[in-house]
This record gives C-alpha cells, sequence and structure tokens, in this order.
C-alpha cells in the first residue's frame, strides 16, 4: 500500500460505482450530473474513482460546481486512461485493490449507477463483503432505465436456487431515481460502520 494522505470529512460520504465510457446516452450523463449535485446539496461527500470520463467525471464535476467536496482515488497507471478529474480532493494510489479500499473505507454507502464490467465488479464485491457480514453500509443500486433488472434478477436467482439465503436479500435496495437513491442514501442512519474488517 502506499501511504496516502486524505482530509479529514466530519459528514457522511456516499461512494458512487459507475461508468467510465463516453459513448453512452446523454440521459445516463445527465443523471450522473442530477447525482452529483443532489450529493453535494445533501452535504454529503463523494467518493468515487477519480476520473474525467463517463458517468464518473459527470458526477465529480456536477459535485463540485455544487459546492460539495469529493475525493477521488485513482491508481496511478490509469491516470491519463481515465483522464483524472483533479479539481478536487485526489489520491493517486498504486493498485485496484487499494483504490476500493479507500472507496469502501471512506464511505458511509454505496450507489451503483449504471455501467460496464469495472462497475460491475465493484458492486458484486461490496455485496459478497456484506453476505460475509463484513459491513452492514447500503448498497443501492441506480436502475435508470431497468439497467440492472438482470444483475438483480441473478442475485434472487441465486436466492431461489437457496445458493445464498433468504437474508441475503436484504444485501442490496432498488431505487429508479437519482431522487430515490439520495433519499435512500439519507435514510441509513442507523446503519452501523465497520465492524470488523477481515478483507
Ligand atoms: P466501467 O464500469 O467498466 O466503465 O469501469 C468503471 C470504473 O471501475 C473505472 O474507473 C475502472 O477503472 C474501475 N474498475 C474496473 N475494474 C476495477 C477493479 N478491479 N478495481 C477497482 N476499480 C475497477
Amino acid at each position: 500500500m502506499s501511504s496516502v494522505t486524505i482530509q479529514p470529512f466530519e459528514g457522511r460520504s456516499v461512494c458512487l460505482f459507475c461508468g467510465s465510457s463516453e459513448t453512452v446516452s446523454p440521459d445516463y450523463i445527465q443523471a450522473a450530473k442530477d447525482f452529483g449535485r443532489q450529493t453535494a446539496e445533501a452535504g454529503w461527500r463523494l467518493v468515487y474513482g477519480g476520473g474525467g470520463v463517463g458517468l464518473m467525471g459527470a458526477s465529480a464535476r456536477a459535485a463540485h460546481e455544487a459546492g460539495g467536496r469529493v475525493l477521488g482515488v485513482m491508481p496511478g497507471f490509469l491516470r491519463s486512461r481515465e483522464r483524472l478529474f483533479d479539481d478536487v480532493e485526489t489520491v493517486v494510489v498504486t493498485s485496484m485493490h487499494e483504490r476500493k479500499t479507500i472507496m469502501y473505507d471512506q464511505s458511509d454507502a454505496f450507489v451503483v449507477a449504471p455501467g460496464g464490467v469495472g462497475t460491475l465488479e465493484e458492486a458484486i464485491e461490496v455485496l459478497s463483503w456484506k453476505r460475509l457480514d463484513l459491513h452492514g453500509k447500503p448498497v443501492i443500486f441506480l436502475n435508470l432505465n431497468g439497467f440492472w433488472d438482470s444483475l438483480v434478477a441473478v442475485l434472487e436467482h441465486s436466492i431461489a436456487e437457496r445458493m445464498s439465503p433468504e437474508s441475503f436479500r436484504q444485501a442490496w435496495s432498488v431505487c429508479e431515481t437519482v431522487e430515490e437513491a439520495i433519499a435512500a442514501m439519507q435514510q441509513s442512519d442507523s446503519v452501523p460502520r465497520l465492524q470488523h474488517d477481515l478483507r
């Protein structure tokens, strides 16, 4: 692990997992902007992957422009590929694992917006940690345009086939709009912070 310094933040933070693609429908980019702005207006810090591209860049710029705190976490080898957005607090780390560890540790809730395989990997990892009782933080799918319906169906299927327990259904929630996702993360006040870290 590299040693990074992160500015203290007294409030609550949401980690946004979302796509880096630049070629998506403008509706997704607009939703990412709305999420960034509404996160700032709610007084929450946005923690994200540090890139200036796709939904990532759109959400971070909007949160910053609305006066919110933003923390970007970028592995050095992706700086140019994901066009590091350094108008906000940014830490550059050595690996994907370190990126995810910091994003995880610095957040009180996770919102999963539409994205590609990177977003999928990040969402599945925090769900698998929750399945193992490593944390109790909310995992909220921002299901724009039904984007996550098929993933949620697979998760439900794993419960129906008893590969996962019934209780696993409580590991995530699904919101259809940005406003609902912002409300869901704000309702998570009583969620316990990390109890034990065995990752
Ligand atoms: P994508 O959804 O594929 O556009 O990727 C979204 C973000 O996830 C990008 O910043 C990727 O660099 C990041 N990402 C992809 N795989 C990983 C991983 N294993 N650990 C951390 N971040 C990742």
